[in-house]
């Protein structure tokens, strides 16, 4: 059966990997959450102390950091060097250094790296920042995801809160915005809606309408 890849792009806290969770499980998918393999990169850079100053220091952690998913019935899991990372990566204070870190060439180049050798037997629904633009260029099909702030930070604390990390939401919403900012403005692959890309403003939408809305969009392309 014909299988296309599906990239999903946007702002930090767009619901992009709820509606990409959801759609590899309707399709039988394989999800990736590239924003889990940039937190897990930060989460050694914090643990080991590396200065993101020394270009020598950044790739000697880099050759030290292997990345993986696994997939359980309870979820997926991200694996820093084979420890499951996945509460960890989410915490505020990887959130505060991930977008200052993953800005970083030599990061990016090793982890499109593996996002492309992921995609590349098609089947694929991946979210993150460069995903249309950089790692998977030939999606068929490419989602850009925004929403209004407030609603965004709202989302954000409810999830924050079910896995019971404490939090503001002021806080988390001035932690998304800086990172929208320093996202949309680094130098090497900043985030941006690829030329190709539809549009999708999720502000009021629920999580059923989105899903039924890319859904219909997917099988069209299916057709082609
Ligand atoms: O998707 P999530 O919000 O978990 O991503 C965390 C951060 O990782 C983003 O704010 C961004 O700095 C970085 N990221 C990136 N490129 C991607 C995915 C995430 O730079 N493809």
């Amino acid at each position: 059966m014909k299988k296309i890849n599906v990239a999903i792009d946007g702002y930090s806290s767009c619901g992009k990997s709820t509606l990409a969770k959801d759609l590899a499980k309707s399709l039988g998918y394989l999800y990736i959450d590239s924003g889990a393999m940039y937190r897990a990169v930060t989460l050694y850079f914090i643990q080991n102390d590396t200065n993101i100053e020394s270009e020598t220091d950044v790739l000697d952690a880099l050759n030290h950091i292997d990345i993986d998913f696994s997939v359980t019935p309870d979820g997926k899991f991200t694996l820093l060097n084979g420890v499951n990372v996945e509460a960890e990566i989410r915490k505020m204070s990887v959130s505060d250094r991930v977008s200052e870190i993953s800005a970083i060439p030599s990061i990016r180049k090793k982890m499109v790296e593996q996002q492309k050798k992921l995609a590349s037997a098609k089947g694929v629904v991946m979210d993150g920042r460069d995903i249309g633009t950089v790692v998977i260029k030939d999606a068929e099909l490419k989602l850009f995801l925004t929403a209004e702030p407030d609603i965004r930070a709202k989302r954000r604390f409810d999830e924050l809160k079910n896995a019971n990390i404490d939090i503001d939401i002021e806080s988390i919403k001035a932690n998304l915005l800086s990172r929208d900012k320093i996202d949309s403005s680094r130098e090497d692959s900043p985030l941006m809606r690829a030329p190709d890309a539809i549009l999708l403003d999720n502000s009021h939408m629920s999580r059923e309408e989105q899903h039924g809305f890319v859904l219909h969009l997917i099988e069209k392309k299916l057709l082609d």
